[in-house]
């Protein structure tokens, strides 16, 4: 028997707003479509934890046995300033200012993007197509959704007829929102525009003669519209009708919604089975945002250097910090939070090493007892997971199981009490769990956990220096910590934290 038909998945689609049982297209096979970021500046926390989200459902796919293909773009052109197809390309403008060509900011940020999933221990999509290597498809179904009546051109811009579209379709399938309120709300059209009604969005945009980023197409020099995309990438790779469909609850609407509308009206299809959306990041409490000044970038976190970080926390921190609340719940940042996922990472992670290092013994003593409970233990990890990818409830399994190993390793339960084929099971799904499903690897000095402590020590000596009044002993302690990148900070109470260079 299949681990997926044992434990068998049930996720909360967007599309209906219930949990329900998940049944693939093909049995055994999984193909998951996740929006990718917009490579025009830093990937930021919020969008981490959306990868990271995705990152291990896909893990839990393929360990349940499912062959699984996960594409996830780069929409390295057509993504303008806001949703109303208004202002510059996000990527054209930061061409412009930093003067350098359009794909030279792509590559820069892609890179970038790739080293930040790379040091949360995430495994790279199946497929990551880009949006500028899929225009000619891009051109082929805006002309589709022209011939179908779903569009309209207008001095070589096209755009989708929303309206036209939900006389015989339900445009806010998704969303939920109606479009008589979407007419009502905002800005009205005036006689500049070129739009029939406010809500229909563009599919291709006439480039001005300024414009870099531009391909010719029959209605003149001009780029795509950003929600056309995502459309083509994911029927182009896993068929114009798929399993899941995932991405940040921000887009839900307007960029979901218009890529359902744009594939039933081009396709007559329902493109997507089940839709997924992960929920935001707050700090405090509060929303993060660029304008709030509480929103940090990746490696902020792991050096500890903002204004709101009392330090650095490492990768593998913060990937199980995330992982401790579902997918569908907000998460705050706070530095106690943080710290107290630290603490517990390092707990599950010792027993990982422990567990490692013990290995069943044949005996003739089994505790009955013992037995059902290591294996509802093991069932128990699996059900969560299961139960719409419930990190947060297998990772409270896991500590459960921990406690256990702790038991086995000190011998205060003796390993002959259970037999090989149960310990063996207990062992590897506390291994993979930890390693394969939540992507939690052993973090070395390197990462910082010896090296935070060692820190530590030194800055417990230096308050009794100064508690002592040994001034030059505390001055040498900070001005050599300096010296090899470490910088202390003073903070209220006395209290002394750091930040590494
Ligand atoms: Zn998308």
């Amino acid at each position: 028997m299949n681990l997926y038909e044992k434990y068998p998945i049930s996720l909360t689609n967007s599309l209906s707003g219930k949990k329900e049982a998940f049944v693939p297209i093909n049995v055994g096979s999984v193909g998951m479509y996740v929006c990718g970021p917009t490579v025009y500046s830093d990937v930021h926390l919020g969008n981490v934890r959306t990868f990271l989200t995705f990152d291990v459902i896909s893990r839990y796919f393929r360990h349940l046995g499912y062959k699984l293909r996960y594409v996830r773009n780069i929409t390295d052109v057509g993504h303008l300033e806001n949703d109303a197809d208004e202002g510059e390309d996000k990527i054209a403008k930061k061409a412009r200012l930093e003067k350098l060509e359009p794909m030279e900011v792509v590559k820069n940020y892609t890179e970038g993007f790739h080293e930040v999933l790379r040091q949360f221990n995430m495994i790279p999509p199946s497929i990551e197509p880009t949006a500028t290597a899929h225009i000619v498809e891009q051109i082929e179904i805006t002309k589709k959704l022209i011939t179908n009546g779903f569009a309209y051109e207008v001095n070589g811009s096209v755009y989708f007829d929303v309206t036209k579209y939900n006389e015989s379709h339900d445009y806010g399938i998704l969303s939920g929102r109606k479009i008589e309120d979407l007419m009502e709300s905002g800005r009205k059209l005036d006689s500049q525009d070129e739009k029939r009604n406010k809500i229909d969005f563009a599919l291709w945009k006439k480039a001005s003669p300024y414009h870099i980023m531009r391909w010719p197409s029959p209605w003149g020099d001009g780029f795509p519209g950003w929600h056309i995309e995502c459309t083509v990438m994911s029927t182009k790779y896993l068929g114009e009708t798929f399993d899941i469909h995932g991405g940040g609850m921000d887009l839900k609407f307007p960029h979901h919604e218009c890529e359902i509308a744009q594939a039933v009206g081009a396709n007559g299809k329902n493109p997507v089975n089940y839709w997924l959306h992960s929920n935001m990041l707050t700090v405090n409490g509060q929303k993060m945002s660029k304008s709030l000044g509480n929103s940090f970038l990746p490696r902020e976190l792991f050096t500890g250097n903002h204004a709101l970080l009392e330090r650095g926390y490492s990768p593998m921190s913060v990937r199980f910090f995330m992982l401790q609340s579902h997918y569908s719940s907000t998460l705050d940042f706070s530095n106690e939070a943080l710290a107290s996922a630290e603490k517990g990472f390092k707990k599950l992670s010792n027993s990982l090493g422990a567990i490692k290092n013990l290995t069943a013994v044949v005996s003739n003593q089994t505790n009955t007892e013992l037995v059902k409970e290591l294996n509802r233990m093991v069932d128990d990890c699996y059900l969560s997971m299961s139960d719409d990818f419930n990190s947060a409830k297998a990772i409270a399994g896991l500590f459960v199981m921990s406690a256990r190993i702790n038991d086995f390793k000190s011998g205060n339960t003796s390993l002959e009490q259970v037999d090989i084929e149960t310990f063996e099971k207990f062992k590897s799904t506390y291994v993979d769990m930890m390693e394969k499903v939540l992507g939690l690897k052993e973090e070395t000095d390197a990462d910082g956990s010896h090296l935070n402590g060692a820190i530590q020590v030194l800055i417990e000596l230096r308050k009794k220096a100064r508690a002592d009044r040994n001034y030059a002993l505390s001055d040498k302690i900070r001005d050599d910590l300096q010296a090899v990148g470490v910088q202390l900070k003073d903070g209220k109470n006395g209290e002394i934290s750091y930040t590494i260079e």
